[in-house]
């Protein structure tokens, strides 16, 4: 094993990929569980520790595509390099079927809107089981190859922008990252890749 297999490599669809990756730290704050680590980040807030700095504390990043530490003036973030090993073993998406049951195919939203596309696919509230998997694939892939995009980032949160493919059209969907690389769908049509 040289330099280079260590930090390159090739994913499930055979792309060339950056095995180089970090988890953000912030002092006093675990990864889990969630509870432990709400209570710290509300109380170390009082103390005048930034909200939007230990939202990220544990999360995975490429090193390439993170955002720019530091995010403040006296900034405690810290980053430690990681094995793409634990990217690998921990990483996991989680996509509820209630983003599409109650909301892309719920009779309000249904054809109408965003989300008027999963109609013209041909979609129905019957898919949401297998749209739900899908999703949670694809996007496991995406996220393991560093193939995603930073959007929003603040007190809850990196917002991630995650392109999917859904015959044949692909599109972004969005995702919140959470600690020891877990990705959470929040949208299922984030907008087209332009
Ligand atoms: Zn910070």
């Amino acid at each position: 094993m040289g330099i280079v297999d260590e930090l390159i490599g090739v994913n499930e669809r055979g792309e060339i990929i950056s095995k180089d990756w970090v988890e953000w730290e912030h002092f006093m704050i675990p990864n889990k569980p969630k509870w432990l680590r709400d209570i710290l980040r509300n109380s170390i807030a009082l103390k005048g520790h930034c909200l939007t700095c230990t939202s990220v504390d544990g999360c995975y990043f490429v090193r390439s595509n993170m955002p720019e530490q530091a995010l403040h003036p006296h900034c405690d973030c810290k980053t430690k390099t990681i094995s793409y090993g634990i990217v690998q073993k921990n990483a996991k998406a989680t996509s509820g079927i209630e983003k599409f049951r109650d909301y892309v195919f719920a009779p309000k939203h249904y054809g109408k809107g965003k989300v008027a596309l999963f109609k013209s696919w041909g979609y129905t509230i019957d898919d949401s089981e297998a749209l739900r998997r899908e999703y949670a694939e694809q996007a496991l892939i995406a996220y393991k190859s560093g193939q995603y995009k930073l959007k929003k980032l603040d007190e809850h949160g990196q917002q991630l922008a995650i392109p999917v493919s859904l015959k044949g059209k692909v599109f972004y969907s969005g995702w919140m990252l959470c600690p020891e690389g877990e990705i959470v769908l929040t949208t299922p049509f984030g907008g087209w890749i332009k």
